[in-house]
């Protein structure tokens, strides 16, 4: 299992050296995209990705920062790439209808039999001979609905916290405390660093990733994760745009 930050920004918008919020996950054959803020389709070309691999897309929310990629991406695959066949998971019908909308605006035929646009219920929402994915309810834009994501395949088990609630993440997944994961994607957008550093320090995670980071100054936030890194039990890390690791 091989992830990929395509994009570590913080909130709202790109900065000079970070895309806003997607990863690509490659599992098998598959591959696999949570969040779509960043220009995804420009960088799987210059990565030289075949978009015929990409299994499903997971958007954690409705902000833009982490959905402005998805119509490009959708519509191009429906249009050009006409192998490409995949889920692309909204958290909001309201999303999905709009997409739709858009890329039938834009190129007056979508091939929806192709490009599944799917409104997450919650629970497992997705399963193939590579991973199962379980939709897991935060609390970041109430009364929407935002969603955390377990990744379990290959034997591991990943999971990516989506944006949490300000201004203290009382919906910190609960299962990334009581069970045991081989790598977990926190966000670092809409919390203090010296209030989470110590919920996730207690966490039996081997490996901790932050994107999304945030704070007033992105310097100072990525020195306090230095800061934590030399005293976490468990290794951490500050991914750039294009980071890659093996999990
Ligand atoms: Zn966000
Ligand atoms: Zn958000």
């Amino acid at each position: 299992m091989k992830i990929t930050f395509l994009g570590t920004g913080k909130g709202g918008y790109p900065t000079l050296t970070r895309n806003c919020c997607a990863i690509m996950l490659e599992c098998g054959n598959g591959i696999y995209l949570i969040d779509c803020g960043s220009p995804v389709l420009d960088q799987m070309t210059r990565l030289e990705k075949d978009f015929d691999r990409i299994r499903a897309v997971f958007t954690t929310h409705m902000h833009g920062d982490h959905t402005f990629g998805l119509p490009a991406l959708c519509s191009v695959c429906s249009w050009h790439y006409t192998n490409s066949r995949f889920d692309v998971f909204l958290a909001e019908k309201q999303g999905v209808d709009s997409l739709k909308t858009y890329i039938l605006a834009s190129d007056k035929v979508f091939h929806e039999d192709r490009i599944r646009l799917k409104t997450i219920a919650g629970g497992t929402i997705y399963s193939d001979e590579n991973l199962t994915v379980t939709a897991i309810p935060t609390a970041h834009c109430l009364p929407s609905p935002s969603y955390a994501f377990l990744f379990e395949g290959e034997g591991k088990r990943v999971v990516f916290s989506g944006d949490l609630r300000r201004p203290d993440a009382p919906d910190f997944p609960e299962i990334v405390q009581t069970e045991h994961s081989d790598a977990f994607v926190c966000e670092l957008c809409h919390f203090p660093t010296d209030h989470i550093f110590p919920i996730l320090a207690s966490c039996p995670a081997d490996r901790i990733f932050f994107n999304h980071i945030g704070g007033a100054d992105v310097t100072q936030t990525i020195a306090a994760i230095r800061d934590f890194a030399d005293r976490a039990p468990m290794q951490i890390y500050a991914p750039d745009d294009y980071a890659s690791y093996e999990i």
